[in-house]
C-alpha cells in the first residue's frame, strides 16, 4: 500500500542498514510530579498503582532486561539490532552520574544500536543535555518528551506540572544541540475540542521535532481522571476507533511532511483500562488508518502551513 505518512520504520531504515527493534527498559527512575519536586499527585491520567517503589525499582538491571528482550527476538531474527527504550517514568530524573551509568550500560550492551529516552520537558538540565550531545555522537539517540497538550489550560487541568512555554523551550534547546527530538501528545484530553486538537498541529509544526507520537486518551482505573469521569462523564469525549482515525488524519494533514510519525495508539493492559476498549493491535490500527488515508486521498502535510483549518 502507498505510504501516505512519514513512518518511523522507514526513518529507522534510512539510518540503519539492518533491522532494529525497540526494547523497553525500566531503569528504575521515579517521577518529580509525584515526589513534590515538581508537583504532588502526578498527572491525573497516570495510574497510582503502577507507581510504587516495588514496581518502579525493578530488581532487574538494565543489562538483564536487555538480555531478556534480545533473547526473545534473536531466536526469530538473528541479525537484528536493538534500541534500548527508557520509557517508564521520567528517565532523565536523577543524579547526572547515575543517569550516565544507566545510559552507558545500555549502549555498550551487545547488539544495542542506540537509545531512546522518554522524559518530561522540565527535566532536561543543560549539563545533561551537554552530555547527551556527546552521547549522540557515539550512538543513535532520540529524546522523547511527553508534551501531552499544547494548551496551558489543559496542562493545568491534568496537573501536568509544566507549561507549554517550558515544553517548547526544551524541545528547541534539545534540537538545537543536534539531538533527535521527539514529542508525545495525548488526543482527547478533557476540555479539548476538535479545534483545540487541531491547534496542537499548528503549535507542534512550529517546533524542530524529528518524531511525533500520538496516543488516544485512555481512562485507567484508580486514577484521578477515572474519578472525574465517574462524576462528570459529560466532560469527556471518548472517540471510537473510526472517529479517532478521522481526527488523526485531520491532524496529520496539517503537520509538516518531515515529522516522523512514530505511533498513533497506546494499549494499556485490559485489566486497567476503563475506556475506550477498541481491541485493536497497533498494526491493525495502522492498516485501518492507511486505508482511510487512501479513501480520503489525503496524506501527511497536505495542508501544512495553511492554518487554521477547522472546517
Ligand atoms: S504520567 Fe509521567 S510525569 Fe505524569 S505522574 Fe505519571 S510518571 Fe509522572
Amino acid at each position: 500500500m502507498e505510504q501516505r505518512y512519514n513512518d518511523f520504520g522507514s526513518f529507522l531504515h534510512r539510518i540503519f542498514p539492518f533491522k532494529v527493534q525497540k526494547i523497553s527498559v525500566n531503569a528504575g527512575f521515579t517521577c518529580p510530579n509525584r515526589d513534590g519536586t515538581k508537583g504532588l499527585g502526578g498527572c491525573t491520567y497516570c495510574n497510582n498503582q503502577t507507581f510504587n517503589p516495588g514496581y518502579c525499582r525493578t530488581e532487574k538491571s538494565v543489562s538483564e532486561q536487555l538480555d531478556e528482550g534480545i533473547r526473545f527476538f534473536a531466536r526469530k531474527y538473528p541479525t537484528m539490532k536493538y534500541l534500548a527504550y527508557f520509557q517508564a517514568y521520567t528517565n532523565t530524573y536523577g543524579e547526572l552520574e547515575a543517569l550516565k551509568r544507566k545510559y552507558e550500560e545500555a549502549i555498550t550492551f551487545p547488539n544495542v544500536a542506540g537509545l531512546i529516552i522518554g522524559t518530561r520537558p522540565d527535566c532536561m538540565p543543560d549539563e545533561l543535555a551537554d552530555y547527551l550531545v556527546e552521547l549522540s555522537r557515539r550512538t543513535f539517540l532520540l529524546v522523547e518528551y511527553g508534551l501531552e497538550s499544547m494548551l496551558d489550560r489543559t496542562l493545568e487541568r491534568i496537573n501536568r506540572g509544566h507549561t507549554v512555554a517550558e515544553a517548547e523551550d526544551t524541545v528547541r534547546r534539545t534540537a538545537a544541540r543536534g539531538i533527535y527530538t521527539g514529542a508525545h501528545i495525548i488526543l482527547g484530553l478533557p476540555g479539548e475540542s476538535r479545534e483545540d486538537i487541531l491547534h496542537h498541529a499548528a503549535a507542534l509544526s512550529a517546533l524542530p521535532l524529528t518524531t511525533l507520537k500520538l496516543h488516544q486518551l485512555q481512562l485507567i482505573r484508580q486514577t484521578q481522571m477515572a474519578k472525574e469521569y465517574a462524576n462528570h462523564p459529560e466532560q469527556f469525549r471518548l472517540y471510537t476507533a473510526e472517529e479517532y482515525i478521522e481526527l488523526v488524519t485531520d491532524l496529520m494533514e496539517q503537520l509538516p511532511p518531515a515529522f516522523v510519525m512514530d505511533r498513533f495508539v497506546s494499549q494499556s493492559p485490559k485489566e486497567w483500562l476503563i475506556a475506550p476498549d477498541w481491541g485493536l493491535k497497533n498494526y491493525e490500527f495502522t492498516t485501518k488508518l492507511n486505508r482511510r488515508l487512501a479513501e480520503r486521498n489525503t496524506w501527511q502535510g497536505r495542508y501544512w502551513g495553511i492554518f487554521p483549518k477547522t472546517a
